[in-house]
């Protein structure tokens, strides 16, 4: 190939979790849009081998899979640490001469800042992409920077949740990670996990975030007087934000299948905003006794709904409820989740608050029942229903039961009356901010076309030096 043809190629790094997957999908079609080439590796057996492209990204896989519990995470960590770092260098050499454009920069998740010492060692660009909210990324920087002055937990803990860059956060909206920091608690692995991905924060050439300026303001600018970064988000496919990227509707690689069949004919028999939309995302394991709840507060509130119950949790449904409440209810293994919720028929989303779920609801403008699992889902939920004021958030029992009577209340309270009202018309106002900040000149748009643009320049540099 001649020199001049030779476009400056990024390598795309996600870890094997859908969540992570998928923003770091969309982000490498956007660079793609930019005239950069962009690999992307998925580590999967389960993903689709044949799938070799999505529009003009390049898709390579390697056999690695998600964790799944078989052994401890620390050691599971390990062994893919191991493995990226082992198979990097060839995986680059032979992307760079079988597709004749060098790779000349590593875009990795910020679950896996190791990747800039490989990127380092081959004399590439090193960029890292967080992809929870900056409110979220605030708390861990923080603690990551005061266990190093060796703060001890409990100072910890009052000193990050009266942070002034964030909402005013009650030991229950932190991350729950963080939460358990007082105690040995089972989370501290993953503790230590989310505060690592700012082991080298001030060292990568770039920080990308899936957020967006208006979003997070004050989180946003406190952070960038940290070192530079650059939001992005939000990262959800261009058909459903500002329709400038051809045939990009999905987002691609999926770790489940979906169930479709019925499902859209089901939600076109629906009144406009009348069902009620339910996910845990792609990881969340409620128990048996909450699920029974759900499914009683679902069935109280007379709503219809469309539930996801991956195919490991179908056992915990209350006996016979699937076949008792067919007609009002669907119930699916795994859906497609954008194009439900732009769905007219749907109503309101009763969400774990996953960081893409609530992007994704922000950005179609969807109303939400913040239900919080774990990890940044109580943060994410405290800015839903208290700062961006787009849902309400269910509250919990003394045992920490979401039950019947406050899953009816709080959808009741979405969907109907004053109240409801308020929370649509935040709703349309936030999916506006969204749609601007991606669109052509919009704050994310200007920083994706900055990256590339950089990268373009630095690469023509040095080719031609
Ligand atoms: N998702 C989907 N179908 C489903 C449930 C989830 O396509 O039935 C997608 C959803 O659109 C989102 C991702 O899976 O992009 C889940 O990410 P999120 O951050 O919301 O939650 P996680 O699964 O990481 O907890």
């Amino acid at each position: 190939m001649e020199k001049q043809n030779r476009m400056s190629h990024v390598l795309a790094i996600p870890i094997p979790a859908q969540g992570h997957i998928n923003p770091m999908t969309q982000f490498s079609k956007r660079l793609a849009s930019k005239e950069l080439q962009v690999t992307i590796v998925i580590f999967s057996s389960k993903v689709l081998k044949h799938t070799r492209r999505l529009g003009s990204v390049q898709v390579v896989t390697i056999d690695f899979d998600g964790y799944e519990g078989k052994i401890s995470l620390d050691d599971y960590l390990k062994q893919f640490r191991a493995t990226v770092t082992r198979k990097l260098p060839g995986l680059v050499a032979e992307l760079s001469s079988s597709s004749g454009h060098p790779i000349s920069c590593l875009l990795y998740d910020s679950h896996m800042p190791w990747v800039l010492e490989t990127a380092r060692q081959l004399g590439l660009v090193g960029a890292s992409l967080f992809t929870q909210s900056c409110a979220v990324d605030t708390v861990y920087y923080n603690i990551h920077e005061m266990q190093q002055k060796k703060i001890p937990p409990e100072k910890l803990l009052v000193t990050v949740s009266r942070f002034p860059a964030l909402a005013a956060l009650e030991i229950a909206d932190l991350p729950s990670f963080v939460q358990g920091m007082e105690s040995e608690s089972e989370y501290s692995s993953l503790l230590n996990q989310v505060v690592g991905q700012f082991s080298n924060f001030k060292d990568a050439d770039w920080i990308f975030v899936n957020t967006f300026n208006t979003l997070e303001e004050k989180a946003v600018n406190w952070l960038a007087s940290q070192r530079s970064i650059k939001p992005i988000g939000p990262m959800i496919p261009s058909f459903y934000l500002d329709r400038k990227l051809e045939d990009d509707k999905e987002y691609g690689p999926s770790l489940f299948k979906p169930n479709l069949e019925g499902c859209n004919e089901w939600l076109d028999s629906k009144e406009t905003g009348s069902v009620v939309y339910v996910s845990f995302g792609s990881l969340a394991a409620l128990g048996g006794e909450q699920m029974a709840e759900i499914a009683w507060g679902l069935k109280r509130s007379g709503c219809c709904f469309l539930w996801v119950v991956r195919e490991s949790e179908r056992k915990k449904l209350p006996i016979n409820f699937a076949e008792e409440s067919s007609g009002n209810g669907l119930i699916v293994t795994w859906s497609q989740q954008l194009e439900v919720l732009a769905h007219r028929s749907v109503g309101c989303f009763m969400t774990h608050c996953g960081w893409n779920s609530t992007l994704e609801a922000l950005s179609l403008g969807v109303p939400m029942v913040a239900m919080p699992q774990w990890t940044d889902q109580p943060t994410n939920a405290k800015y839903i229903a208290d700062v961006w004021q787009v849902g309400v958030r269910v509250k919990a029992n003394e045992k920490g039961i979401v039950t019947k009577e406050e899953v009816e209340g709080c959808i009741r309270e979405v969907i109907e009356g004053e109240r409801g009202n308020e929370i649509r018309r935040n709703s349309e106002k936030w999916m506006k901010l969204a749609q601007t900040a991606v669109d052509e000149g919009g704050s994310s748009d200007k920083n994706i076309t900055e990256f590339a643009a950089e990268l373009a320049r630095k690469f023509h540099h040095e080719t031609w030096k």
